[in-house]
């Protein structure tokens, strides 16, 4: 079985795969599992790579990565080695940002916004809550009560290369940027927030709004990406950046990204949907060399080469920026060729 270890030291960019379980449909199709995530005493490793196996379907194909859950594994633990450590780095002034990224049914709205459309509405077990719970753990510690803090939850998704706002009624908001290089998306909700609760309500409303109006043909929310920020604002301090009037402290970003399988929608007969395949392409890999750029001093930073990139501006710049990214992966033979672009991607992620 596995067990827990710590987390490891302070990185700037953790990756991290996941695999989920096969479900009842492929086990009623009798699908294979072809991924091996070789077991350890402890899952996560001191030494600091694991693996991810994919030998039962290609040979020589062995990708490391700083994690690697396999299906036994709960959003807890995913959550506790990839976004946790990054909840500290906003109190210290810092900008957090945590990706969930992989193929459509790969199990990216699950790790992050938990299963707000099953039975249960279980928003309480997603990441975007548990980093909402320990941010509210975190501003009554010892260490940072004494900042005088707002925190505040705005919720947005990008769709076809603009930007709505999923805390109201999904109004298009224009996206700006100042002589100072500040970004601003213009008009968006910032909802402040008295408890873990009020954050629930407002993951709840968001990915309700996100989800409504569709049906399994114009699957939207796989073409969209959803950016879901929990924002800290110093009251003492007082600077009028576009609407709002207090300074920024910091901001974790978490982000549940388009199906990565639909940037190759690019050959297809509907102009619409090969538009929308061409800016989820293009999204994604300004995305990559973006995180990339994170790591190393003085690379070039293409944020302009897409609106997702474009609005976390900020989340690219600056010693104190942390990201990580959770590369989903489906267990099935009939995944196997997104699968491998998925851990092709995040390989080069770092
Ligand atoms: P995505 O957002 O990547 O398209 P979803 O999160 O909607 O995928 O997951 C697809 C389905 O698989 C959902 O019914 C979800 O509840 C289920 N699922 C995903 N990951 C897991 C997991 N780790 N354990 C159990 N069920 C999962
Ligand atoms: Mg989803």
């Amino acid at each position: 079985t596995l067990k827990d270890g710590d987390p490891l030291e302070e990185h700037q960019i953790t990756v991290a795969v996941r695999k989920r379980p096969l479900n009842k449909k492929e086990m009623g199709r009798r699908e294979i599992d072809v991924i091996t995530i070789p077991k350890r005493n402890t899952l996560y490793v001191h030494e600091p790579r694991t693996k991810v196996d994919l030998t039962k379907f290609l040979e020589n194909q062995n990708f490391r990565f700083d994690y690697a859950f396999d299906e036994s594994c709960n959003n807890e633990l995913v959550y506790k080695y990839t976004a946790r450590p990054l909840v500290q780095t906003i109190f210290e002034g810092g900008m957090a940002t945590c990706f969930a990224y992989g193929q459509t049914g790969s199990g990216k709205t699950h790790t992050m916004g938990g299963d707000f459309q099953g039975k249960n509405q279980d928003t309480a077990k997603g990441v975007y809550a548990m980093v909402a719970k320990d941010v509210f753990t975190y501003v009554k510690s010892p260490k940072f009560r004494n900042l005088n803090l707002q925190i505040s939850a705005s919720f947005f998704e990008i769709y076809g290369g603009k930007v709505f706002d999923l805390l109201n009624g999904k109004a298009k908001l224009r996206v700006l940027e100042d002589g100072k290089n500040v970004v601003q998306v213009v008009g968006l909700q910032e909802r402040v927030c008295e408890s873990v609760d009020d954050v629930l309500k407002l993951i709840t409303l968001g990915s309700n709004v996100r989800t409504s109006g569709q049906t399994a043909a114009n699957n939207q929310s796989s073409r969209s990406h959803a950016v879901f920020q929990i924002i800290l604002r110093n009251l003492d301090k007082i600077e009028k950046q576009g609407d709002k009037a207090y300074k920024l402290h910091g901001k974790f970003s978490l982000i549940d990204l388009a199906g990565n399988e639909r940037g190759a929608d690019t050959s297809s007969a509907n102009r619409q949907t090969r538009m929308e395949g061409a800016e989820i392409n293009k999204s994604l890999l300004a995305l990559k060399e973006c995180i990339r750029a994170l790591g190393r001093k003085g690379a070039h930073l293409p944020f302009r080469a897409s609106k997702l990139t474009q609005v976390l501006r900020d989340s690219f710049i600056g010693d104190k920026s942390k990201t990580c990214m959770i590369a989903m992966i489906s267990p099935g033979m009939n995944c196997c060729e997104h699968t491998l672009n998925t851990l092709r991607y995040a390989d080069r992620v770092k």
